[in-house]
């Protein structure tokens, strides 16, 4: 999980161009709502850190199926900035900014173009996401009882701390469970990163990826081990390559946190290593 690069745009040129290439009465109805969807561009800015309190606008049903169809079918325009924001020129792009495991090959709608059909084509509102994200988990969810429950990758930057851990315990098998831990300084960052936590069911989908990485580091870590038989030597080696992950991938990576749990868990460096997982 982490944060993107805010996309700069001129979001009204985006909006002339796309309508300057639709067909038949769709140019004509949003030549008509143009001021009130630029309001409505001014006052997302304006909420950027309260977008559960911006109000939708009041438009005809024929302007809100002008507003869906301007992102939906597509247009040079559309196309054009889709290519754009899928492909940003950024060191670590090949992961979803949500979850941090799969590419991002999709465009969520941050607030749904059902509930705000003014920002379909916003492109603030346009976030790259992985499919699995998108599809099985976010979809037109936004709020729950009126709180934003998903991180904006533009809007919300990480606080410079830890906010994914991995607890690790050794019985019979290795278990590894993945949290949030709350930050009293950052009480509301922390309950919102928590619900994207939940809601995006990464738990269970960074335990999934965590065994893949268990059983790679098993030969690597027992080389390491059985020079003196010491577990700090595991330990530092697995801290250190948390720090080099960190250095590319941000602190809230599920990968930092997995390497950082396991340099924790003495039982883990001390031979737990070469267990199976539960
Ligand atoms: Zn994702």
């Amino acid at each position: 999980m982490r944060s993107l690069p805010a996309p700069i745009y001129d979001s009204v040129l985006i909006y002339d161009s796309i309508v300057k290439e639709k067909r038949r009465f769709t140019p004509k109805r949003l030549k008509k709502i143009r001021t009130d969807v630029h309001d409505a561009y001014r006052s997302y800015m304006a909420h950027s850190y309260c977008l559960e309190k911006l109000a939708p606008i009041t438009i005809l049903p024929l302007h809100v199926k002008s507003l869906i169809h301007a992102y939906v079918t597509e247009t040079k325009s559309m196309r054009s900035l889709r290519a754009d924001l899928l492909k940003p020129d950024l060191d670590d792009f090949a992961h979803c900014p949500y979850c941090g495991i799969n590419e991002p090959r999709t465009l969520d709608h941050y607030i749904p173009k059902e509930s705000h059909p003014e920002f379909s084509i916003f492109p603030l509102n346009l976030i790259p996401i992985c499919n699995q994200c998108n599809s099985t988990y976010k979809g037109v969810k936004f709020l729950s009882a009126g709180k934003r429950i998903f991180l904006h990758s533009y809007l919300d930057a990480f606080p410079d701390f830890y906010f994914v851990v991995a607890d690790i315990s050794i019985g019979t098998k290795i278990e590894i469970n993945f949290k949030i831990e709350s930050n009293p300084a950052y009480l509301e960052f922390s309950r919102l990163l928590a619900e994207h936590f939940n809601c995006l069911n990464l738990n269970d989908r960074f335990k999934y990826q965590a065994s893949v990485e268990i059983k790679v580091l098993r030969s690597s870590l027992h080389r390491i081990y059985q020079v003196n038989s010491d577990f700090s030597d595991v330990a530092q080696e697995l801290n250190q390559e948390a720090d080099d992950l960190k250095k590319v991938l941000g602190k809230n990576h599920w990968k930092v946190a997995l390497f950082r749990g396991l340099a924790r868990s003495r039982e883990y460096c001390d031979g737990g290593y070469a267990k199976l997982i539960k």
